[in-house]
């Protein structure tokens, strides 16, 4: 298990050392949502650029703690050139994560755990769920989703 620890946090530090699509895209085309989390200072900007409902591309201009930037980087790879309900299923399947991992944190659930993660397949991702052992970091994790949440809001409302 410990190296199992180890593993995610090597996969935490690489995406906040070298976050992947990292920058600005023009807006419009592109949409910009802003989110902020007052927890800790984390602020994150999602620039989503949206072609027959499928996400062409997507940016990110983050600060803030490893949590965050980690978890914003790892998103993008998670979407980028999905379709926006596949995305919204990665959306929904991670903050379930989140969740599941608040509910159960004094038991073992290991069993439970392994079987909806397989069921998720959220890769990389995962690597994050040990995040939710310190509940103030949950809303570290999830501020780059809500905010891609909030972008995708906006796109379904221009159309
Ligand atoms: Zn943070």
């Amino acid at each position: 298990m410990a190296n199992l620890d180890d593993l995610y946090k090597e996969i935490i530090l690489d995406h906040y050392k070298n976050p992947r699509n990292k920058g600005e895209l023009e807006t419009p085309p592109a949409i910009k949502s802003q989110g902020y989390n007052p927890f800790c200072g984390d602020e994150v900007t999602v620039y989503l650029d949206v072609e027959d409902d499928i996400i062409k591309d997507i940016k990110i201009e983050s600060s803030g703690c490893s949590i965050s930037q980690s978890s914003a980087s790892m998103m993008t790879q998670a979407v980028k050139g999905s379709k926006i309900d596949e995305a919204e299923d990665k959306i929904y399947q991670f903050k379930a994560m989140m969740d599941l991992h608040e509910q159960n944190i004094d038991r073992d659930t290991d069993e439970e755990e392994n079987n909806l993660l397989k069921k998720n397949n959220l890769g990389e991702l995962e690597a994050l769920k040990g995040v939710v052992k310190f509940p103030t970091r949950i809303k570290c994790a999830t501020l780059p989703w809500n905010t891609l949440i909030e972008a995708i809001r906006q796109e379904n409302d221009n159309d």
